[in-house]
């Protein structure tokens, strides 16, 4: 695959400071409509750090726009102006309209951004198929190439074990379409899927979702505070070793469900749940950068406060293990499936708790709907099911059945809105 040099050790750079500025040149005419405290304080916070993605050598600002839950150009160029250099999106984000923006927004500046895009490419599907889906999100993000290509939230080895995926990647790379390939997702069967990518050479960067209550060493940290330590499901070794061979590692879900409103109380010291949370990501060795949705300007630059990395204060720590014995019997475990082998229907459960996350949680029903709409039966089984067979299958003490039931209700087709 594509890639220049090597090493594995994570790297920090210094973006050129004229091809930053160039690149924020002109975006501050994009931001009328997002409000004063977005566009009028006096000193707005910027993005602190920039590295590099393992071997392939793209350099980018550690903090990544997110565009699963926007659609709007502003956004994206006042995410430009506070320094973020790197754009995810996905064809399937907004109907589209997530690339979209991106492409709007960043039309003229190209080559000073870093834009991934991704496809859900199936176990059966042609190169064909994944061309035409490819050709798609440029047309949309009116480029010529992404930077980075990742198979969509992989969840079945067999996806990465199509040999129409390598052949299609490898030819994009070729024709100058893509420049890297990598493997996405937050699946039950994520922590298989990233070490069959890396033992068949399928990923230059690979992006998961990780957050701090994944980390055994956070609850060795906090090991006064909890009595227990949380289900590992093997992430942090398949990261690790996806950086110790060179490929970049990126992040995501790193808030851990992002019910940020609920650690307003306790935000006394100085950082924000959310920078707390960021910070213990980008403190990992094994962990390059992350992705987090960006929806406004306000929490755009919360975030970007969160840049850099370093040790966490008591403080810190403290709002993190808050949150964590808030949510803790609520959020599904990315790479978790220790439940799977309970239900005889078969249901995806970490997946169907993913999109209840998003309705419940970040409180964004297009989204939950739109991926509940992927997961074909759903919880549906649910609903005539006693709930017995997955009564105390989740260590992490989630009601399974309660909340699968609850996603069924809220997210079916022709469900009714809820509040
Ligand atoms: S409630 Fe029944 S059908 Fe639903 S996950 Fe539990 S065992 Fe499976
Ligand atoms: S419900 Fe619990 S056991 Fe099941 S996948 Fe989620 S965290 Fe793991």
């Amino acid at each position: 695959m594509a890639g220049s040099g090597a090493g594995s050790a994570k790297r920090e750079t210094k973006m050129d400071r004229r091809r930053f500025l160039e690149a924020g040149a002109g975006l501050t005419a994009g931001l009328a409509g997002l409000g004063p405290a977005a566009v009028a304080a006096a000193d707005p916070p910027r993005i602190r750090r920039y590295v590099t993605l393992g071997r392939t050598g793209l350099e980018v600002s550690d903090i990544s726009f997110g565009s699963s839950r926007s659609s709007d150009p502003r956004l994206v160029r006042h995410a430009a102006e506070r320094g973020v250099t790197c754009f995810d999106t996905a064809e399937s984000y907004r109907g589209g309209d997530a690339e979209e923006a991106i492409g709007e927004a960043l039309q003229g500046r190209r080559e000073h951004f870093v834009i991934t895009s991704k496809h859900k490419a199936w176990s059966g599907e042609t190169r064909a198929s994944m061309a035409a889906a490819l050709e798609g999100s440029l047309r949309r993000l009116r480029t010529d190439y992404v930077d980075i290509y990742f198979n969509h939230a992989v969840n079945d080895v067999r996806r990465l074990q199509n040999p129409e995926w390598r052949e299609f990647t490898d030819r994009a790379v070729r024709d100058g379409k893509i420049r890297f390939r990598g493997v996405s997702g937050h699946g039950s069967a994520l922590v298989e899927c990233l070490d069959y990518a890396l033992d068949h050479d399928l990923a230059d960067v690979i992006l998961a979702a990780y957050n701090f209550a994944e980390d055994a060493s956070f609850f060795e940290k906090m090991r006064a505070r909890f009595h227990f330590v949380a289900p590992q499901t093997g992430l942090t070794r398949v990261l690790e070793r996806a950086s110790a061979k060179g490929v970049g590692v990126v992040v995501m879900k790193t808030l851990m469900g992002a019910r940020l409103n609920d650690m307003r109380p306790w935000e006394t010291g100085g950082a924000t749940f959310s920078q707390a949370a960021f910070r213990w990501v980008l403190s990992r060795p094994h962990v390059d950068g992350l992705v987090v949705s960006m929806t406004d300007a306000a929490s755009i630059d919360e975030y970007v406060a969160g840049s850099g990395a370093g040790p966490l204060g008591a403080g810190e720590l403290g709002l993190l293990g808050r949150y964590a014995e808030l949510q803790g019997p609520r959020y599904c475990r990315p790479g978790c499936g220790a439940c799977a082998e309970s239900c005889p229907a078969g249901v995806e459960v970490s997946e169907v708790l993913r999109t209840r996350m998003y309705e419940v949680d970040y409180r964004d029903s297009a989204l939950a709907r739109a991926d509940y709409a992927g997961l074909g039966a759903g919880a549906a089984a649910c609903l005539a099911c006693d709930g017995a067979p997955c009564l105390r299958a989740c260590p992490a003490g989630i009601p399974v059945a309660a909340f699968t039931r609850d996603a069924a209700l809220r997210l079916a087709r022709g469900a009714p809105a809820r509040s």
